[in-house]
């Protein structure tokens, strides 16, 4: 009995993990010191960690980024942040998902900051709270040209002040206390200024009109990464920092020159099979490639359903003894197919790097989401919780 549990601790250990998200915390830290290096020192820093942390492990990373000088976390669902807080996370906490007001008790037994969209919104969950005799926290979303929620606001005079009106109605609402009020930014990541500017314009704009009737708010805030990045003026009291906390800039037409950024993840396996097989050699489902010669293909156990996307299949590279090996074939459930036909003498449990530098190659997020037509965002908050998640 003893000796069977061992052992199954043993084969579950990371040691044995066919694939792993090697987490590098200081590279967070890293990360998060650069950020503030570029802010106003009276803007607070929220770490956000929806969706396990962008893949990278939402407790440890949310641990690090407040021991590295955050001062609160972002999350998208009311069940993330709840994790947190099991896992004994005190730090304020602001959801920015949509809110069951059934959940309204949750929301405060977890001591959790919440969003909310417009007023009927606001009213659902304020008459909840007065049933339950508890207060809400929210911060109010303001949408000036995301399109997505909250209210929208736009540069004429007569919308702005029936906006302001509306928002006097929902500061009024017993039972939910309105802390905070935030936009988002939709093409912050854009070299053309133009809507980033004409959005932070419509918002300041709001705020001034709601401070002529009296009606102010403990924090605003704007910034994504790009905002942090590329517009002091969007860093207001608080910024929202997401994909620059993992190392990634939010996309290519950002000033990366600004911070020096350090990827946080690398994502290795191993190589399980390599076998020396001729030309006209079928390969993987569909047979859609064949060797033209002679080579040695190998087997890597990670797949679709790690979140290693069927787009890869003939597509892009993998790093073996330090050299790039093409993908060959479709990318199946679990396994992968290299070909390591020009690497010298490839052995079973060789390492192999999937994202990541390996001696003196690397292939980034970036290459892998530009190869499928996607963004490094999407590329590391796609793996599943079947990669083993390692931090050092
Ligand atoms: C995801 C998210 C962020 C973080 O954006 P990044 O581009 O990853 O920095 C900020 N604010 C809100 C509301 C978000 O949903």
């Amino acid at each position: 009995m003893a000796f069977g549990v061992v052992l199954l601790i043993k084969e579950l250990s990371m040691e044995y993990a066919l694939v792993k998200a090697c987490i590098n915390l200081d590279a967070v830290s890293n990360n998060i010191h650069v950020l503030k290096n570029i802010m106003d020192k009276k803007s607070k820093f929220m770490a956000v960690v929806k969706a396990d942390a962008y893949g990278h492990g939402a407790v440890k990373i949310a641990q690090k980024a407040m021991q590295s000088g955050a001062d609160n976390l972002g999350v998208a669902r009311l069940d993330e942040a709840v994790m947190l807080r099991q896992a004994d996370i005190t730090a304020p906490i602001l959801v920015f998902g949509y809110i069951y007001p059934a959940q309204a008790a949750l929301v405060n037994e977890f001591d959790l900051t919440i969003t909310v969209y417009n007023y009927d919104m606001a009213k659902a969950l304020s008459q909840k709270a007065c049933d339950l005799g508890i207060v809400l926290k929210a911060h109010l979303k303001i949408d000036t040209g995301m399109g997505r929620v909250g209210l929208i606001i736009n540069n004429l005079k007569v919308t702005r002040k029936k906006i302001v009106h509306h928002i006097k109605r929902i500061m009024e609402l017993p039972g939910i206390e309105i802390e905070g009020i935030y936009t988002h930014l939709a093409a912050a990541d854009h070299s053309d200024r133009t809507y980033t500017n004409l959005q932070l314009k419509m918002f300041d704009s709001l705020l001034n009109d709601l401070k002529k009737e009296n009606i102010e708010f403990k924090v605003c805030h704007a910034a994504n990464s790009a905002g942090i990045m590329g517009y002091p003026e969007s860093h207001y009291d608080m910024v929202r920092a997401g994909i620059s906390l993992y190392g990634l800039y939010p996309s290519n037409e950002v000033d990366k020159s600004r911070v020096n950024l350090v990827p946080a993840m690398t994502l290795k396996s191993i190589i399980t099979s390599a076998r020396r097989v001729p030309p006209g050699f079928k390969v993987s489902y569909g047979m859609t490639h064949e060797t033209q010669k002679e080579t040695v293909l190998a087997s890597v156990p990670v797949g679709y359903a790690d979140g290693f996307s069927r787009l890869f299949s003939s597509n892009g590279h993998m790093l073996v003894k330090g050299e790039k090996a093409p993908i060959v074939g479709r990318v199946c459930m679990d396994q992968t197919i290299i070909d390591v036909g020009h690497i010298p003498d490839v052995q079973v449990e060789d390492e192999v790097v999937i994202i990541g530098r390996q001696a003196n190659k690397t292939i980034s997020a970036d290459e892998l989401a530009q190869n499928i037509n996607t963004i490094n965002y999407e590329i590391v908050s796609s793996l599943t919780p079947r990669v083993k998640r390692v931090y050092d």
